[in-house]
């Protein structure tokens, strides 16, 4: 899950990240009271989950409290469209006017899992306000990059290696292995899967602050985090995945056209490889979990076709706990229900078997018990397409 600029910075703030003031407003008029408490001139900030908003116009500088009422009144309500919005406009409902800030440079800084390295890793670097991916590819030795010990954490040294490396600044150093150490903190304290604070900046007068902050969570931990939990902001989210996270669905949207409903994860990944593997493209990734109810089926078949692009359906399910004649049933109701014209090719095997069979053929349905027979008929019937 991902939280708005204001929000990181609110949680990065605690932390001991130093941030300029500001104050997040839904309307024209509050803009202006807080331009002119913040005094001189200000910046206007869209808040949207996507970066890139600079280039995209959402970030608007004012002098005056009437030029932030004016600037906050055509951002506010308008659909704003970066190169990481994939090609929709997001609706900009709140922005944020911070004091602008005198910049004399911009730096990177992040923190992120390597995988590979199966630790959290720091990475910063000189070349900020640009993509990083841009730095990454163009110069990578320009990012330095300290990891964490799983066990230690972070180390005072390596925050301080980071800020030596970043300014050779007296002055600007200790603030920068501050902000290290509080960027890292903040990832750690709200099991965060991403902080990034880009651009970080040396103000002219020599102060270190985030002039912006994203910051992703790791959903399978927001349990034990209400508080980050309810700024999830659902109209940011992919309506599809919001409509499977609601039904309690593990579901990941993809581009292909093969709708996949497969009961778990392991297995659902060799369907989605073996999909790839007899030149289709899966949907998404659905893992319906343990259960036969046929409400899961129900939700499950509904978020699949509320996608357009979905030309089949390929059920895949593996009786071991479940029985395939529980999970039958719960797909002839399913299927009564939504009356779909989208072709369905089911894979059923495992306990219960023949009695699922003869359920789901009684209706019309052709069950096969070889995944990649049922995998390579969906490819095949995606193929054909345009049954929709
Ligand atoms: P993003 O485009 O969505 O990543 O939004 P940012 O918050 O990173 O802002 C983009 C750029 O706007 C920054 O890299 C800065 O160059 C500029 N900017 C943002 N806030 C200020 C400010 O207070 N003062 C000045 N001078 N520039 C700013
Ligand atoms: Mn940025």
């Amino acid at each position: 899950m991902k939280v708005h600029e204001y929000q990181a910075k609110g949680l990065l703030a605690r932390a001991g990240v130093a941030i300029p003031r500001g104050h997040v407003v839904g309307n024209p008029e509050d803009a202006y009271q807080a331009a002119r408490d913040l005094g001189g001139p200000v910046v206007i900030k869209a808040q949207v989950h996507a970066g890139g908003r600079g280039k995209a116009g959402g970030i608007q500088l004012a002098q005056t409290p009437e030029e932030a009422e004016a600037n906050a009144g055509k951002l506010l309500g308008s659909s704003l469209t970066t190169y990481q919005t994939a090609g929709r406009g997001v609706l900009v409902k709140k922005v944020l006017i911070e004091e602008a800030v005198p910049i004399a440079t911009e730096l990177y800084l992040g923190v992120v899992l390597d995988r590979a390295a199966s630790r959290v890793v720091v990475m910063a670097s000189t070349e900020g306000g640009v993509e990083i991916e841009e730095v990454a590819a163009r110069s990578p030795e320009r990012i330095f990059k300290e990891w964490a010990d799983p066990f230690l954490g972070l180390g005072e040294y390596q925050c301080r290696r980071l800020a030596m490396r970043l300014s050779s600044d007296r002055q600007v150093r200790p603030q920068l292995a501050r902000i290290v150490a509080g960027a890292y903190g903040a990832f750690m304290a709200n099991d965060a899967s991403l902080v990034e604070i880009n651009p970080l900046v040396v103000t002219q007068d020599g102060r270190v602050m985030a002039l912006d902050a994203k910051m992703s969570f790791d959903d399978s931990a927001l349990y034990r985090h209400p508080d980050i939990a309810q700024m999830r902001d659902p109209s940011e989210e992919d309506p599809l995945e919001e409509g499977a996270r609601i039904h309690g669905l593990s579901f990941v949207r993809l581009e292909g056209d093969i709708g996949c409903v497969v009961n778990g994860a392991g297995l659902a990944m060799a369907t989605m490889d073996l999909v790839k593997y007899f030149g289709g493209s899966p949907a998404n990734f659905l893992d319906i979990g343990g259960s036969s109810s046929p409400e899961k089926v129900l939700a499950a078949m509904r978020v699949l076709l509320a996608d357009p692009r979905v030309k089949t359906v390929l059920f895949n399910i593996f009786g071991g706990i479940t029985r395939c004649d529980d999970v039958a049933k719960g797909m002839v109701q399913a299927l009564g229900e939504i009356g779909t014209t989208v072709p369905v090719v089911v894979r059923l095997t495992g306990t219960n078997e023949e009695e699922g069979r003869r359920i789901l053929e009684e209706v019309g349905l052709e069950v096969g018990s070889s995944m990649e027979e049922a995998v390579k008929k969906a490819v095949a019937k995606a193929a054909e397409g345009g049954t929709r």
